[in-house]
């Protein structure tokens, strides 16, 4: 048996008053998804561990079956694995934001969504001014960046730029959780401040200022973590060849750590314009060759949620149903090794919070022969009556490989 995870980010949401209580999964209509419910088994899952935020980083790890608890070292350290830069064992990584900053407080987390262009330019200012055998800047995408310290220490406490818009900088910089940490925290404070007077008067954010844009004037380092030390999923569950596909660099990372291939298509944007057909051409075609284990993550409907545009959260459930889910189902079902289909998101992310919350999220498994249940919908509530019950999220993978 082959196994295909679909996962829709931040899929799952509240009941809204204005679909007459019903959820964004009830009310739009998604024959794919149905299917897999009515002739499926179905349940609830847990997928952010007690102490942990809702994180995607943190749902996923745990749907690919890793105890976040063991593993987790912090987004830096999973981006990082997507960029193609390595972590020594005497390093420390972390995200490093390109953030912009007014009258001495945090104006977003962003720098105004920077495009990779520009902050490449000043993040190659950075490395040149502030780099050395100690400290090395990284360009990611857009404001998400990566820095590494040679020797550092990561029990330090560092705010997320984005949970602190207004809030004077000051206030907000990074404090060691021990005394051997306060050299890196020093170093951290440090760089932050000189950070602020290279990109300040760096030509992209002169040019950035003339337009009327936000300048990307100072870093902000947060989420600290060493190598992670994860398991490819060949030794932790037999998968002999898996494959990642997304749009987003965390779950590209992750997939790296697990020791899945990443299959790039061309067009996913990780929004709901994405390349859904290709990211499904893309599965089926690794399915028919030689992976046994497929995990697809869309994007788009997390997006819409942080929107907060319940119309379009609709629209990236049906297109995920129409134009990923159905045809996966019909071309598993002329496979000659059977596939079972998992469905699921990964943490709701509720149009009327515009965030994550931690609350259950449904999933089904189905493939040909296996004893349905009761449930007839993929949604929320539905989910509650189906035969698996409420599990935690390390119970997901062999559920699914033992299904
Ligand atoms: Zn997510």
């Amino acid at each position: 048996m082959k196994h295909i995870i679909i996962l829709g980010d931040g899929m799952a949401d509240d009941p809204i008053v204005a679909l007459d209580g019903q959820t964004p999964l009830q009310y739009a209509v998604t024959p794919g998804f149905d299917f897999l419910a009515k002739h499926g088994v179905n349940g609830t899952l847990c997928t952010v561990p007690g102490g942990f935020s809702p994180g995607s980083e943190i749902a996923n790890l745990g749907v690919l079956g890793y105890d976040v608890n063991k593993v987790y070292e912090g987004r830096g350290s999973l981006e990082a694995a997507s960029m193609g830069v390595d972590i020594a064992d005497d390093e420390v990584a972390m995200r490093c934001n390109l953030i912009c900053v007014e009258n001495g407080k945090i104006k977003n987390h962003s720098a105004g969504h920077i495009s990779t262009e520009e902050a490449s330019e000043l993040i190659e200012a950075l490395q040149k001014e502030l780099g050395s055998d100690t400290v090395s800047f990284h360009c990611g995408v857009s404001y998400r960046h990566l820095l590494k310290i040679r020797g550092g220490r990561k029990d330090v406490q560092c705010t997320p730029p984005h949970d602190v818009p207004g809030v004077d900088i000051d206030g907000a910089l990074p404090k060691a959780l021990s005394e051997n940490a306060q050299p890196t925290c020093d170093l951290l404070v440090d760089l932050i401040r000189r950070s602020y007077d290279i990109l300040m008067t760096h030509p992209v954010n002169r040019r950035r200022m003339e337009i009327g844009k936000d300048p990307a004037n100072m870093i902000w380092p947060w989420s600290l973590g060493y190598r992670p030390s994860m398991l490819p999923l060949s030794d932790l569950y037999g998968i002999k060849k898996g494959a990642v596909i997304s749009a987003v660099d965390l779950i590209k990372g992750i997939g790296r750590y697990a020791g899945l291939d990443v299959i790039e298509v061309e067009g996913a944007t990780g929004l709901y314009d994405t390349n859904y057909e290709g990211k499904a051409e893309a599965a089926i075609e690794a399915l028919r060759g030689d992976y046994d284990l497929v995990f697809l993550h869309v994007e788009a409907s997390d997006e819409a949620g942080h929107e907060g545009d319940v119309d379009l959260k609709i629209r990236t459930i049906e297109y995920l149903d129409k134009r990923i889910v159905q045809p996966i189902i019909n071309a598993v079902k002329d496979m000659e090794e059977p596939v079972a289909i998992a469905l699921l998101p990964d943490h709701p992310t509720p149009c009327h919070l515009k965030t994550h919350t931690s609350n259950p999220v449904p999933f089904v498994i189905w493939h040909a022969g296996i004893e349905p249940d009761s449930v007839v919908f993929f949604d929320e509530q539905s989910a509650c009556h189906g035969a698996y019950g409420y599990r935690t999220v390390l119970e997901f993978m062999p559920l699914l490989l033992n299904s």
